[in-house]
């Protein structure tokens, strides 16, 4: 068995001290952590928990300067069922309502949400060790160089999870979260705090696309011990006008197959505003701006969401397992936009 030391942090700038040092991993909800423990693919040699941290900045959701800010110790739950959330940006409150189930969304952060990793297989193998996991000479021999022993090949052949955009020929691992969708489409800033003091990062900018990993391990822009504290998501016509569509094997308790996170604000007759984002289809938060093009500044008619679904997928690459991927995100694009022209907006 291994071991690890669990601390408690007592303030934020001290969180991000202590896990800046070497083997130190950030502590949040646990339910995704933890089981990546046990399975031996995190390895952390100390877990900084920062659950305990009193500041209301973390832990409270306001509408403040024309901006919904959620603290990154929010529950999943807790936004989930917030009036404002429900009312200036259903996307949100839609997608974590299908999200995991009640007893993760009770334990569960929104920082740790968008920092969980695939679920694709390859990562969960016992033979995979992430860079984050301290053990610098496994690390050395698994991590930068994937395929030398030819194991981690093996592994990685894409599987009914896998992404159809964004990926490498190497690399198609999907990204599973539902709350990042919402996120990345309506433009959200995140906070960071850090040992070296406070930035922020568009939230599109926060994971790493195959293309762009210096590294193997390489997943989010954060540096070691830099702390997401919060979310903001600019309020506007489409976002008050927005749902969040999610295609699983299950109706409950199942990561999505696809999902979009759609916002739509129309002029007249005319498309003003419309916002697409994808998940359980790529390796990252997915802005289908492309799809948007299509539809903004022009009619939304059957034809044309169906034309914006088509240039959604315009370059996905899929295999023999994951193609189904293309057809069902296309019908949950179109499914969400005909949801939205029934609303009032
Ligand atoms: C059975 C099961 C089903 C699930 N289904 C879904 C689903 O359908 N949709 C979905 O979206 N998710 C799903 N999840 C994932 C779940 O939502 C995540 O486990 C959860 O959101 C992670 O939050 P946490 O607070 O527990 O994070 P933790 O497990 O504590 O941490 C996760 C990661 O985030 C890092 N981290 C945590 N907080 C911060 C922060 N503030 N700043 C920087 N880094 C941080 C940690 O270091 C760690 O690497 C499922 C999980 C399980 C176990």
């Amino acid at each position: 068995m291994r071991t690890f030391a669990y601390e408690r942090a007592t303030s934020l700038a001290q969180a991000a001290e202590r896990a800046s040092e070497p083997g130190a991993m950030l502590y949040a909800g646990g339910t995704t952590m933890l089981d990546l423990i046990k399975l031996g693919v995190y390895r952390p040699q100390r877990v900084i928990d920062i659950t305990f941290l009193e500041d209301p900045a973390l832990r409270t959701i306001e509408v403040a300067g024309g901006t919904l800010r959620l603290g990154a110790l929010v529950k999943m739950n807790q936004a989930a069922e917030d009036a404002t959330v429900k009312d200036r940006a259903p996307v949100l409150s839609e997608s974590l309502w299908l999200a995991a189930t009640q007893q993760l969304r009770h334990m569960a952060t929104l920082g740790g949400n968008v920092m969980q990793r695939t679920r694709d297989t390859y990562f969960r193998h016992p033979d995979w060790l992430d860079l984050a996991d301290g053990d610098a000479a496994e690390v050395e021999t698994y991590g930068n160089t994937p395929y030398g022993d030819g194991r981690l090949t093996t592994v990685r052949q894409p599987t009914r999870l896998s992404a159809v955009l964004g990926t490498t020929e190497t690399d198609t691992a999907s990204y599973p979260g539902d709350f990042a969708q919402g996120l990345v489409a309506f433009d959200a800033v995140i906070e960071i705090t850090g040992p070296d003091g406070a930035r922020e990062m568009p939230f599109a900018d926060l994971h790493v696309r195959p293309a762009d990993k210096a590294n193997e391990g390489d997943y989010a822009r954060l540096a070691p011990g830099e702390v997401i504290t919060a979310f903001r998501v600019p309020l506007s016509p489409a976002l008050a006008r927005s749902t969040y569509v999610k295609a699983r094997d299950r109706a409950s308790y199942a990561f999505a197959n696809a999902s979009a996170a759609v916002g739509l604000e129309m002029d007249g007759d005319a498309v003003a505003d419309v916002r697409i984002g994808l998940g359980g289809v790529a390796t990252v938060p997915w802005r289908a701006a492309a799809a948007e093009d299509v539809l903004r500044g022009g009619p939304l008619t059957e034809e044309t969401m169906r034309a914006a679904a088509e240039a959604a997928f315009a370059d996905a690459v899929t295999h023999e397992a994951n193609a189904f991927k293309v057809p069902l995100g296309r019908n949950v694009i179109v499914q969400a936009l005909t949801t939205l022209t029934r609303m009032e907006g």
